[in-house]
């Protein structure tokens, strides 16, 4: 990725949680700088606490059982689809935002 040139789409989003921002372009996979968007602290807030609970989960993975690894994708994908809606509201509808969630096992 870091190859790439700086990403100037801007038209399309998908919401992901990963080991980044969660916020990527559907075009070229950027991945966005959640700061550089014109939304609310209390957004960006939400988010980060969205994707730092999601990369604690998956590191102790492996020490999980699969019964609330379960119970946490789901939680974790109804949050995130919140959080997109937020979004969409927040960026207005000349973007294209979709959420891309963790599938369940
Ligand atoms: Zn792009």
């Amino acid at each position: 990725m870091f190859f790439k040139k700086r990403c100037n789409h801007q038209r399309s989003y998908k919401v992901e949680a990963d080991f980044a921002d969660p916020i990527w372009c559907a075009e070229c996979n950027w991945n966005i700088d959640i700061d550089d968007l014109p939304i609310s602290e209390e957004l960006k807030k939400d988010f980060v606490k969205w994707v730092v609970e999601y990369q604690k989960e998956m590191s102790l993975l492996k020490e999980q059982e699969s019964e609330h690894f379960q119970e946490f994708v789901s939680k974790h994908n109804d949050e995130g689809r919140r959080l997109t809606e937020r979004l969409i509201r927040e960026l207005g509808e000349n973007i294209s935002i979709t959420f891309v969630p963790v599938s369940e096992l």
